[in-house]
C-alpha cells in the first residue's frame, strides 16, 4: 500500500464513522423533540443497524492493518494525522478485545435498564432496579479489564471519561475540596438565608423562550449555526463545528432553571462551536473529555452566570421579559437569590458550592461497587449514610435518593467525577484568565467576546488534537484544587457576611 492511498482511506474511514454519528445523533434529536410519542420502535430498529454497520466498519481486519501500517509510519506524518491514528488504534483495539456477543448483550442490557429505571424512579422502587444495577456492575468490571488490564477495574474506567485521571488523584482532590467546603458550608448554615422567593413566582413559557433567545444573544451563540430545543432533560448535540444543538426545560415555577440550563448547555455549544476546522470530520473533532467539557459548561453557567458584573448586565432586560414578576426585585437580591447555598437532595438543583458533595457521594460509591467492597442492594443505605454524612441532609425515599441520576442505567460508572474535575479546571482558568485580561469591565456591560476568545484560544479550538492533561495545562497551568476552594471561599463569604 503507497503512504497516499492510505491516507485517504484514513479519511474516508473517519468520514464513514462521522455519518453514522450524525445519523444517530439526527434520530436522537428528533425522538427527543418532535417525533410523535409512540415512534420509538421505528427510531430503534434503525439505531440497532446504524450501530452495528459502526461496529463491524471500525472492528474490521482491514481497518486495523490500515491503522497499523500507518502507525508504522508515523514519523512521515504531521501531528494531525499521527494524532488520529493513535487515537482510532486505542479505540479499535479496545473495541476489538470486548467479544461481539458481550458488546450486543451489554446494548440490550443498558437499553433495558434505562427503562427499568425510569420506572423504578417512578416508583421509589429501589428493588426493581437492583437486579440491573447488579449486572451493570459486573459488565463493567468485565468491561474494565478489556480497556485496560494493568489498571485497577474503578480506575481502568476513570480513565474512560478522564484520561490520566485516577483514584489516587481523586481521593486526594476530593478530600482537600471536601476539607474547605464543609466548613464553609456550616458556617452559612448559621446565617440568615437571603429571599429567594420571587424566583418561584409564575414565569409564562413563551416569555422565557424570549429571555432564551435574548440569552443566547449575550453568550454570542450565532443562530445560524446553534438552534434550541425544548425537551425533557437539558442537553447539547454537536453535528460539526457549524451545527450544534442545545435543549432547555421550562419550568413555569422556576426561573432560574432553564436560565442556568440555557447557559450551561451554552457553554458545551461554544466549545464545540471553537473548534478548528482542520479536525472536522475526524476522530478528533468534538470536546477532547468530559472534564474539560464540564469545564467549559460550568465555567459559562457559574463562574460568568451566577457572578454579579453578569446579572448586572443582563438583569435590566430580563426585568422588560418578566416585568410583573421582577418589577420589585433589585439585581443585588437576584445575584444572592441564585446564589444561595443549602444542602439538599437532588444534584441537578445543588448551588455551586453544595455540588461537589452530590458527586463525592457518587464517586465513593461507584469506587466500592466497581471495588467489589458493596453490594447493589446496600446501595440505597450507603448512599442515605453519606448524605447525612456530607451534606447533613435525611433522604426520605430512593427517588430523591440512589435512584435520581440515570447515568448508572446508562452503564456510565466513573462520568460523575468529571463534573467536580470541570469546576474546579474552571475556577483556574478564570484565575488565569483574569491575570490576563479584563474579564468584569466587559462582562458587566454583557460583553463575553473577550472571554470566549481566550477560551478558544487555550481550549476550544483543539478538540481531541491534545490529551485532556494537556489542554487542562494549557488553560490552567499546574492544576491545584486549592484554587476552585479559595474561589468558593471568596464568593460565599462576601455573599453571607462570614
Ligand atoms: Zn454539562
Amino acid at each position: 500500500m503507497e503512504l497516499n492511498e492510505a491516507l485517504a482511506r484514513l479519511a474516508e474511514l473517519q468520514k464513514k464513522l462521522y455519518a453514522y454519528q450524525a445519523a444517530d445523533s439526527a434520530l436522537y434529536l428528533d425522538g427527543t423533540t418532535v417525533a410523535p410519542k409512540d415512534t420509538a420502535e421505528g427510531r430503534g430498529v434503525a439505531l440497532g443497524i446504524l450501530a452495528g454497520e459502526r461496529h463491524r466498519l471500525f472492528s474490521a481486519p482491514e481497518t486495523g492493518e490500515l491503522l497499523d501500517f500507518l502507525w508504522e509510519r508515523g514519523a512521515e506524518l504531521d501531528q494531525l494525522r499521527r494524532r488520529q491514528v493513535e487515537e482510532l488504534r486505542r479505540s479499535y483495539a479496545q473495541l476489538t478485545r470486548i467479544p461481539a456477543e458481550e458488546y450486543m448483550e451489554y446494548a440490550m442490557l443498558t437499553n433495558e435498564a434505562g427503562d427499568v429505571w425510569h420506572r423504578a424512579k417512578e416508583a421509589g422502587d429501589f428493588e426493581l432496579f437492583r437486579p440491573l444495577l447488579e449486572k451493570l456492575v459486573a459488565f463493567n468490571i468485565r468491561f474494565a479489564g478489556y480497556y485496560d488490564s494493568t489498571k485497577a477495574p474503578y480506575d481502568a474506567l476513570l480513565n474512560e471519561y478522564e484520561r490520566g485521571v485516577d483514584t489516587v488523584y481523586l481521593d486526594g482532590f476530593f478530600a482537600a475540596l471536601r476539607g474547605r467546603i464543609v466548613p464553609l458550608l456550616r458556617a452559612i448554615g448559621e446565617k440568615e438565608q437571603p429571599d429567594d422567593s420571587f424566583l418561584y413566582r409564575h414565569y409564562p413559557v413563551e416569555a422565557q423562550r424570549k429571555f432564551s433567545d435574548y440569552l443566547m444573544e449575550v453568550l454570542g451563540l450565532d443562530r445560524a449555526h446553534c438552534t434550541i430545543g425544548e425537551t425533557e432533560h437539558p442537553y447539547t448535540l454537536e453535528f460539526n463545528n457549524k451545527d450544534v444543538r442545545i435543549t432547555t426545560h421550562y419550568h413555569e415555577d422556576d426561573v432560574g432553571n432553564s436560565m442556568y440550563s440555557v447557559i450551561h448547555e451554552g457553554g458545551h455549544a461554544k466549545y464545540e462551536l471553537g473548534i478548528s476546522d482542520d479536525v472536522q470530520y475526524t476522530c478528533l473533532a468534538g470536546g477532547v473529555s468530559m472534564g474539560v467539557h464540564e469545564s467549559q459548561s460550568r465555567f459559562y453557567e457559574n463562574l460568568i452566570g451566577r457572578s454579579k458584573p453578569f446579572i448586572q448586565a443582563v438583569f435590566s432586560k430580563m426585568r422588560e421579559f418578566f416585568p410583573e414578576q421582577l418589577g420589585d426585585v433589585t439585581a443585588e437580591q437576584f445575584y444572592r437569590a441564585v446564589n444561595k447555598a443549602r444542602p439538599s437532595l437532588i444534584r441537578t438543583e445543588a448551588d455551586e458550592l453544595t455540588y461537589c458533595l452530590h458527586i463525592m457521594v457518587r464517586y465513593e460509591l461507584e469506587k466500592q461497587l466497581i471495588g467489589g467492597t458493596l453490594e447493589a442492594r446496600d446501595v440505597p443505605e450507603a448512599w442515605n449514610r453519606l448524605y447525612r454524612e456530607y451534606l447533613g441532609v435525611d433522604v426520605p425515599d430512593d427517588r430523591q435518593g440512589c435512584l435520581q441520576d440515570s447515568h448508572w442505567s446508562g452503564g456510565a460508572f466513573g462520568y460523575f467525577p468529571s463534573y467536580a474535575l470541570g469546576s474546579a479546571y474552571g475556577a483556574q482558568m478564570l484565575k488565569n484568565m483574569e491575570a490576563e485580561i479584563d474579564v468584569w469591565g466587559p462582562v458587566s456591560r454583557g460583553d463575553l467576546s473577550g472571554v470566549s476568545e481566550w477560551l478558544r484560544e487555550k481550549v476550544h479550538r483543539y478538540g481531541g488534537l491534545l490529551e485532556p492533561a494537556d489542554v487542562v495545562k494549557n488553560a490552567c497551568g499546574q492544576f491545584d484544587p486549592a484554587v476552585f476552594a479559595d474561589y468558593l471561599e471568596k464568593k460565599y463569604s462576601e455573599l453571607y457576611g462570614l
